[in-house]
């Protein structure tokens, strides 16, 4: 071992050399649920992450984030940030309240990942949001095509270098580095300390599985910690055959990135699908059920995209007979989205 990493710093590689902006105030807040947790049993304390109170524009996981990407942004000069995502994307409104922020200006494409129709999903929630902050929108008319997509906003991106802006693209599908990972190796070291302090004994983590960038850092970060908890990726978007290799992946490249080792082992990377029938986008009645739980016990607000999903996984482990210690559920955030879902929160 050498010095570096004896350091708790020393830990987490080159973390602390990467350009970061600061978005939020840290740490959010673990809260114990006592309602929630008697509801499901009582056996095992839960506790929330609040990600959801991220400061910015309505919050988020997505400003973690976005304190790396657009980091890199400034370091570069950029002076505008482009990002593509579904109608109803939080990382697109997020990347917009970011932008302004610090200064910049933000276009946004639209993918049609999600069918539906409804007035309010197309012109609500997140969608409401970037007009107010004053986001250009572009729209792709293509549903699942990371490539195509990906492509079509480097057309923009050169377009706006033609006319003189300096652009930055937030590239997020893989074979990128995952700068937005390292939002969450921070989120770890954060979440550890906020352990520590009220020396809970923790024995379950349930955190949204999208894009991966949350697990796979949150997951990195706590084993380059020396922490081995037990972490479940709930899958919001893709089944648990392809995003398991996801994570793996992504976690391969954090080291890379950070040049420590990668303390991952292929068995801690933990998915599970049973909550994203019937699709990405779109939630089954156990997931409005879980929102309505969390809501009614604890007055938690919870999307039906990412974060109700991932609270009926998390309701789903509490009930479950073995295990003792206290769980932590991940606030990913999104919660505009339920303005743009109010077909389906009401039906
Ligand atoms: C994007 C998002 C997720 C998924 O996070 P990833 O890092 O993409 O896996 C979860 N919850 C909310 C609210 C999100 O916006």
């Amino acid at each position: 071992m050498t010095d570096r990493e004896k350091t708790p710093s020393g830990a987490l590689g080159r973390l602390a050399e990467l350009p970061r902006a600061r978005l939020f105030h840290a740490p959010t807040h673990l809260e114990f649920m006592p309602n929630l947790t008697a509801a499901c049993g009582g056996k095992r304390a839960l506790y929330v992450k609040r990600d959801d109170l991220t400061d910015m524009a309505f919050g988020g996981n997505k400003v973690r984030q976005l304190e790396f990407y657009l980091g890199e942004a400034q370091a570069q000069g950029a002076d505008t940030v482009l990002i593509t995502g579904a109608v109803q994307s939080n990382f697109a409104r997020l990347t917009a309240a970011g932008a302004r922020k610090l200064g910049m200006e933000s276009h946004i494409q639209w993918e049609e990942r999600v069918a539906k129709q409804d007035p309010r999903y197309r012109n609500s929630g997140n969608v409401l949001i970037e007009r107010i902050l004053g986001a250009t929108l572009h729209s792709y008319p293509l549903g699942e095509d990371e490539t195509g997509a990906d492509r079509r906003l480097g057309e923009i991106a050169e377009e706006l270098r033609q006319a003189g802006r300096k652009p930055y693209v937030i590239p997020l599908a893989p074979g990128h580095a995952p700068l937005g990972a390292l939002g969450y190796v921070v989120a770890a070291r954060e979440l550890l300390q906020q352990i520590t302090a009220a020396e809970l004994a923790v024995d379950g983590i349930v955190v949204a599985s999208g894009s991966g960038a949350t697990h796979a850092g949150l997951l990195f970060g706590l084993r380059a910690l020396g922490s081995s908890i037990p972490v479940t990726g709930i899958c919001v978007r893709r089944d648990a055959a392809a995003q398991g290799p996801r994570i793996t992946q992504r976690c391969a490249e954090i080291a890379e990135l950070l040049q420590i080792k990668n303390r991952v082992a292929v068995e801690d990377v933990v998915v599970t699908d049973a909550f994203l029938a019937p699709g990405y986008g779109r939630a089954s009645e156990e997931v409005l059920d879980a929102i309505r739980l969390a809501a009614r016990t604890e007055a938690l607000m919870l999307d039906p995209v990412y974060s109700g999903k991932t609270m009926a996984g998390f309701v789903s482990t509490a009930r479950q007979a073995e295990g003792e210690g206290a769980l932590i559920f991940i606030h990913t955030g999104g919660t505009p989205g339920i303005f743009a879902y109010e077909d389906d929160l009401t039906a």
